[in-house]
């Protein structure tokens, strides 16, 4: 047994629901590529969402 086990976070990743060690941040998505993709998408999104809102407005 480890004791630097207790010291870390696991989280689900949001993506492709793998389990994954925090690495200290608020993290929802796993390392690999695709979950990076999406991570990305999903922040690009909402940005859009922003600028949408505000020339709607
Ligand atoms: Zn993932």
């Amino acid at each position: 047994m480890d004791n630097t086990d207790t010291k870390k976070a696991l989280f689900v990743c949001e993506a492709c629901g793998k389990m994954g060690v925090k690495n200290g941040n608020r993290q929802k998505y796993c390392s690999s590529q695709s979950c990076q993709n999406i991570r990305n998408a999903r922040k690009s999104a909402r940005n859009k969402r922003r600028t949408n809102q505000k020339t709607t407005y």
